[in-house]
């Protein structure tokens, strides 16, 4: 059964980007809806070039000041059928958000609350259900 589940809970139905509230929603198939400020999104990008890779640290990694071009949300591509691209204004688009990243990191009240009352060394949390 939890493998239901976590697939509703990682699908979405609805995706939304508001190019003028600088938003991104995304409803889900178990109802839950997540809403992202463009700022936030900027910064989660999992891309190789932000987070780094082969253990060398990732540009978002050096605490850079983002510029508001950098944190536009200009458009956001479908990859696939787990994930999402958004490009931003300074013309960055390498970053796949896959759709399990975007629901774990769901920043709503509900969902905050959960995180915090997750057991410390659950590091199972990207893996779905314990
Ligand atoms: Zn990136
Ligand atoms: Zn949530």
């Amino acid at each position: 059964m939890t493998a239901d589940v976590d697939a509703s809970s990682t699908t979405p139905t609805r995706i939304h980007a508001d190019r003028a509230a600088g938003t991104l929603e995304l409803e889900w198939q178990d109802g839950h809806l997540t809403t992202y400020i463009a700022h936030d999104l900027r910064w989660l990008c999992p891309c190789a070039f932000c987070r780094g890779e082969a253990g060398l640290p990732g540009w978002l990694d050096t605490s850079p000041t983002l510029t508001s071009e950098q944190t536009r949300l200009v458009d956001v591509h479908l990859v696939g059928s787990y994930a999402i691209a958004p490009t931003w204004g300074d013309g960055h688009h390498t970053g796949y958000y896959p759709f399990r990243l975007l629901r774990d990191r769901c920043s709503c009240p509900e969902c905050t609350i959960r995180r915090a009352g997750r057991p410390t060394g659950s590091r199972n949390a990207m893996e779905g259900s314990p």
